[in-house]
Order: structure tokens, then sequence, then C-alpha cells
């Protein structure tokens, strides 16, 4: 009864803020999709009048001749164009928005995560189904909401996160800008870490306690007080102790750099992508090509940290010239053609409009399809399951969204998605 009450006021009154309901016990219904424009990540070709047929999480099969089952239901999106979920690579879904990170010493941790929440729906409704989300001031609260939304207690992305921000002491990761008398709670400091056998312990804690790759910081950082991002943190053994003991455990490791010289550390010492990469050279550039590096770059929230009247001071000082040299050494990697994922750090901007970073990778020199190429396949591949996500493939999980006009035409359409479905559940569904 009480579920069955709880579904009526799901459909009724509010779609978008209630689970999705599951029944293990009922057979897996079939769903048949017809696209009117598909997108095909995988060939970078567009295709027309497509059908996807969807049991119940999984695709079953894709094509233009497909014979729809007796009983199927149908959704009719053969005026739209549908594309595979997308993917951002680079956010901080279990913290809450804005620059200051001081705000979480005036939160329990219970505060933090229950006001966290939205973030994770205006993520999925933005029709990103996937993030990895790469660190939180409160260690693990980015765990505990990867598995409240897989469990279904709200609605959120599928997340792959990193349990706590490695940094050294006083750190890029670190809660900094306090009176020097004032202790912080462990899980306000968790990752701290200084010399190699420091990070490999707490990279093993990490691993035990549910991360799913580690995020390591080598140097200094632009909204963090009292940083400098042209500063070297972690020396390369730390960085390399940091990739060789998270491999231990089949976790891959990013790393936040700023400085050209911490980024091009990272890279030798094998890390599988480089965040924000703002001042990399041309060295690092062919470090990258060489090493297979996913380049990250943000190259869309400068416009929040400047326009934002609450971002402090010293952060605006940090940031002074690097927005502009970040968009300029983005379009270089993509004309080296390095390879090159989608991540906005999301929190920096308000969380939902993730999508606007895609018509900035166009204009500093992407085509659309690769722009899209780099939150659907790119992305599944540098996270590693490309088994599971990143395109409309057979077997993958039925991770699908739609837009009304044609992304390739303009790219701005993802700034509106109109249709969501994830795990072949529909969360979102508009004309
Ligand atoms: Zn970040």
């Amino acid at each position: 009864m009480k579920k069955i009450f709880i579904q009526w006021v799901c459909l009724a009154l509010a779609p978008a803020i209630c689970p999705a309901q599951s029944d293990s016990a009922a057979p897996a219904s079939v769903t048949a999709i017809r696209a009117g424009k598909f997108i095909d990540v995988q060939t970078g070709h567009t295709l027309a009048n497509q059908i996807i047929l969807v049991r119940g999480a999984k695709i079953e099969a894709v094509g233009s001749n497909l014979t729809i089952p007796d009983g199927a239901s149908i959704i009719d999106l053969s005026k739209m164009t549908v594309l595979p979920g997308l993917v951002d690579c680079h956010t901080h879904l279990a913290d809450l928005h804005g620059a200051e990170p001081l705000v979480s010493l005036r939160l329990t941790a219970a505060e933090t995560a229950y006001a966290a929440i939205p973030n994770a729906s205006v993520t999925l409704l933005a029709g990103f189904t996937t993030v990895r989300d790469v660190g939180v001031y409160r260690a693990f609260n980015d765990v505990a909401m990867r598995d409240a939304i897989a469990k279904g207690i709200f609605i959120g992305p599928r997340m792959y996160v990193a349990g706590a921000y490695v940094t050294i002491s006083e750190g890029a990761g670190a809660m900094t800008g306090l009176a020097k008398d004032i202790e912080l709670p462990l899980d306000l400091r968790y990752g701290i870490a200084n010399s190699p056998w420091e990070v490999r312990r707490v990279v093993r804690e990490l691993a035990h306690l549910g991360a799913d790759h580690i995020k390591i910081l080598t140097t200094g950082a632009v909204l963090t007080h009292g940083s400098n991002a042209k500063s070297i943190e972690f020396t390369p053994e730390e960085i390399e102790a940091a990739v060789k003991e998270a491999a231990n455990f089949g976790l891959r490791v990013e790393a936040h750099a700023h400085d050209a010289d911490g980024i091009k550390n990272a890279i030798r010492a094998g890390v599988a992508s480089v965040e924000h990469a703002t001042l990399i050279d041309d060295e690092g550039i062919a470090l990258a090509k060489q090493h297979g590096t996913y380049l990250d770059m943000d190259i869309y929230d400068e416009e929040c940290i400047q326009s934002d009247p609450a971002t402090p001071a010293d952060f605006l000082a940090h940031d002074a010239g690097l927005g502009e040299a970040q968009r300029r050494n983005f379009t270089k990697a993509v004309r080296a053609g390095v390879k090159m994922s989608f991540g906005t750090d999301a929190g920096v901007c308000p969380h939902g409009i993730n999508g606007r970073q895609f018509a900035f990778m166009v204009k500093y020199g992407m085509t659309p399809m690769q722009a899209i190429q780099a939150a659907t396949v790119n992305a599944a591949d540098l996270i590693g399951h490309s088994e599971l996500f990143g395109s409309i493939t057979p077997g993958k999980s039925a991770d699908i969204i739609a837009v009304n006009g044609d992304p390739i035409a303009d790219i701005r359409e993802l700034e509106h998605v109109r249709f969501v479905m994830k795990e072949g559940k529909i969360y979102k569904r508009e004309q």
C-alpha cells in the first residue's frame, strides 16, 4: 500500500524527485525508442531513423530495421536527436556549490550531505547519467552519496568517487585559511600525506573504504586560501607512489595541476588524467600524447569564478590570467591530438549547468562531434568502464538522452536536454 502510494505521488506530482522503482521479481520490460536522429559516437556519424530496443536496464539492439517485440512500450523521439547519456569527469556533487571551502566549517557532515542531494538530481536531469566525482572536503560523503543513489534513496547520476583529496599539508586539497590554533576533525583532513609512504598509506585506506579512483593535487590551486597555482606540490616520487599503490587496487589516479612542471611530473608518473592542465606547455602536450594521458580541462568555469560576487578576493587574484591561458592551451592540445575528456569542475559553477561547457569546447577548437565524444566514449575510456556506458551499444547500460534540435549543427542544444533515461528508467521527458 505504501509503495503504491509513493508511486502515485511520484507519477502525479514530482517525478523528478522520486527514486526509480524496481521490482526484481518482475520480468524485464522491453521498450523501443524511435530516434529521428541518432548520434553514433563510436563512428562519429549521425544516423537517421534508428530504433533502440531496451530490455530492463540494458540496451538490447540498435538498428533501422529492427522488429519491435509484441508488448513493447514505444517511446517516440522521431522528432528529436538521441545520444548516449553524458559523462562529466570532474564534479564535486557531495560538496556545496560555491568557491569558498570554509563554508564546510559552518555545517555538520549530515547537514552538508542533505544539502548536497539536489546537486545529484539536477545533474542527472541535465542529461549527465554518469560522473567521475573528484574530491570532497568531508571525506567519504561522496562514497555515501554514490551508494545512496545506487540504492534508489534519491536520484542522481552513476558516480565514481575519490573519497577524499590526497594532498600535502596546507596544500591545494587541504582546508586552509584557518586560525593557527584550530585543529580540524579527521574527516576534514583525511587525505593529507607527506612522503611516498604516507601517500601509499592514504591510498590504501581510500581503496579499502570505497574510493573508485584517487585524486591527487600536484600543484597549488586557484580556489584554496594561501595557495599559488604555480607552486609544485607532491614530488615525482610521491606521485609515482600514488599511481603504483592505486594500481595495486585496480584504481586510476587523476592529478589536479595548473603549473607546467607539476603537469609534467604527473604525466611522467603515469596518471590517467590531468585536471585543469591550465599552463601545459609544448613539452607537456607532447608527453600527454606519448603517454596517452587524458587532459580534463574545465574551460567554462572561468565564467562563474569571475562573475560570482561571492568569489573571495584572494581567489580572484590567483585566477588572474589563468582562464585565458587555459583556453589557449586547450586549443593547442586539441590541435595536437591529445586525448581529451569532458570535465567541468561542477560545484565551482552551480550544479546542473554542466552542458554549457560544450559551446566553449567548440569555440576553442573542437568539432561538435569531438566535444560530444569527450563526454561519452572518451569519458568512459578514462573512467575505465567502456563496457558499461559511453555509447548506445547492445549490452551497455540504457543511458540515453535526447534534445529537440541537432547538436552537431548547434552544440548549445545540449544545454536543454529534454529526455533522460538512466539504466532503462525515464527520469525526464519534455516536448
Ligand atoms: Zn575540482
